[in-house]
C-alpha cells in the first residue's frame, strides 16, 4: 500500500479509505447489513456474513493498522474483548508475565476469567528487566505491558523488553491506549501485538466503546481473525464509522492533549496543596529518559496526590470541578477526572493497590482539549474549596 509511506497526519485521514466504489461517497458508508447477496452459490464480492467481515469495519481495521505500522488489524466490541481475544491465543498451563500497575479491567479479566481456565499470571515491576528475565520459565508464552501505565504513569522500556521476549520466543503484547500510535508505535520497538481501547483517544469523543488489535505476524493474525469470527466480539458498523471519523483528527487532538497535559502538570506541581504529580514529561520522572526516547510527546494523562492523602478531600475536590467532569474513561475531547481507588481500580484489592502506589488521594486526570486557562481556573477554584 503506497499510502503506508505517508506521514502520520496524512495516514490518519486517508489510509485504508477510498471513495465508495458504488456511489463515490467520500466518507465510508455505514454498511448496516447482516448479510450480502451472492451471485452464485458461494460466489460473492468478498463479504458473506457481517460477523466474519463488514465493509465499514474492514476500512477501520486497515486504517488503524496503517497508523500502528502493521499489516493486520481487527476491531472488537470493546477494549476488554480485544484483550480476551489475545488471551485466547493461549492454552491451559501457559503463563503470562505482566505489570503490577495495570488497567483495572485487565487485572480483572486475567484473575477472574482466565486464571479459572488454567492460565497463570505473574504481576511484576517491569522497570527492572532482570526481574522479567528471572520470572520467565518454560511455560511462559506472553508478556503483557502497558506504557504509560494506568494510573501511575510509569514507563516501560519497550525496546529493552522486546529484546528479552524475542530471545525467549515469547509474544509481547502492548496496550497502547494511553499513548496512541501518534505518540508511540510498539511494533517498531519489537512488540508482536498492539492492543487499544479505541473507546479512548482513537474514537476521541466519548461516544463509542471499541477495542482493536494489530500485528505483523501472519500466523498470529490468522489466529486472531479466527477468534474474532468464532467468538463474535466484533465492532458494529455504526461504531466503526464513528471511530473512523475520530481517527481523522487524532494528530490534531493529541498535539493539544500533550500541550494542555504539560501545562497542567507544571501548574499542579507548583500548587501548595498538591503532594506529588505523576507525569512522564518531568525531568525527574524515574523513566523520563525512556519516555523521551520511545514517545513523540508525553500525552494528556496525569495523576496526582493531595497533601494529607485523605479520601474525603480527594472526593470533595473532584466534586467541585465545573469544567472538568467526574467520570470514568479518558481520551475524549473533554477533560475527565476520576478516583482510581474507588472507581477504575476498585477491582484491585487494597493491598495490591497501595503496593502499586494507588493511594487514597490519588486523582487521575484525562486532560482534554479545552482552553488551558479555563482548565487552570477550574482547578484553582476547586482547590480553594
Ligand atoms: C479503557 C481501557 C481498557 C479497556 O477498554 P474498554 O474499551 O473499556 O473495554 C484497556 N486498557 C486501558 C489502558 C484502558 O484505558
Amino acid at each position: 500500500m503506497a499510502e503506508r509511506s505517508y506521514k502520520f497526519d496524512t495516514k490518519a485521514i486517508h489510509a485504508g479509505v477510498n471513495p465508495d466504489p458504488t456511489t463515490g461517497a467520500v466518507m465510508t458508508p455505514i454498511y448496516q447489513t447482516t448479510t450480502f447477496a451472492q451471485e452464485k452459490v458461494g460466489e460473492h464480492k468478498g463479504f458473506a456474513y457481517a460477523r466474519s467481515s463488514n465493509p465499514t469495519r474492514n476500512v477501520l481495521e486497515n486504517a488503524i493498522a496503517a497508523l500502528e505500522n502493521t499489516k493486520y488489524g481487527a476491531c472488537f466490541g470493546s477494549g476488554v474483548a480485544a484483550i480476551d481475544a489475545v488471551l485466547k491465543l493461549l492454552s491451559p498451563g501457559d503463563e503470562v508475565i505482566t505489570t503490577d500497575d495495570l488497567y483495572g479491567g485487565s487485572y480483572r479479566i486475567f484473575t477472574t476469567i482466565f486464571a479459572k481456565y488454567g492460565i497463570k499470571f505473574h504481576f511484576i515491576k517491569m522497570k527492572d528487566v532482570k526481574v522479567l528475565e528471572q520470572t520467565i520459565n518454560k511455560k511462559t508464552k506472553l508478556v503483557w505491558v502497558e506504557t504509560p501505565t494506568n494510573p501511575m504513569m510509569n514507563i516501560v522500556d519497550l525496546a529493552a523488553i522486546s529484546k528479552i521476549t524475542q530471545k525467549n520466543n515469547l509474544l509481547l503484547a502492548v496496550d497502547n491506549t494511553f499513548a496512541t500510535p501518534y505518540l508511540q508505535t510498539p511494533i517498531d520497538l519489537g512488540a508482536d501485538i498492539v492492543m487499544h481501547s479505541a473507546t479512548k483517544y482513537l474514537g476521541g469523543h466519548s461516544d463509542v466503546v471499541m477495542g482493536f488489535l494489530a500485528t505483523n505476524n501472519e500466523e498470529v493474525a490468522k489466529e486472531i481473525y479466527h477468534i474474532q469470527n468464532t467468538t463474535g466480539a466484533i465492532a458494529g458498523p455504526m461504531d466503526s464509522f464513528l471511530v473512523l471519523r475520530g481517527l481523522k483528527t487524532l494528530h490534531l487532538r493529541m498535539e493539544r492533549h500533550c500541550e494542555n497535559g504539560a501545562q497542567l502538570a507544571y501548574f499542579l506541581r507548583n500548587h501548595p496543596q498538591i503532594e506529588k504529580v505523576h507525569w512522564p514529561g518531568f525531568k525527574d520522572h524515574p523513566n523520563h529518559a525512556i519516555a523521551k526516547k520511545q514517545m513523540k510527546g508525553f500525552g494528556g494523562m496525569l495523576s496526582f496526590t493531595l497533601k494529607g492523602d485523605s479520601i474525603q478531600a480527594a472526593h470533595k475536590l473532584m466534586e467541585s470541578f465545573k469544567v472538568i467532569t467526574l467520570a470514568e474513561s479518558l481520551g475524549g475531547v473533554e477533560s475527565l477526572v476520576c478516583h482510581p481507588a474507588t472507581m477504575t481500580h476498585a477491582a484491585l484489592p487494597k493491598e495490591e493497590r497501595e503496593k502499586a502506589g494507588i493511594t487514597d488521594s490519588l486523582i487521575r486526570l484525562s486532560v482534554g482539549v479545552e482552553h488551558i486557562e479555563d482548565l487552570k481556573q477550574d482547578i484553582m477554584q476547586a482547590l480553594t474549596k
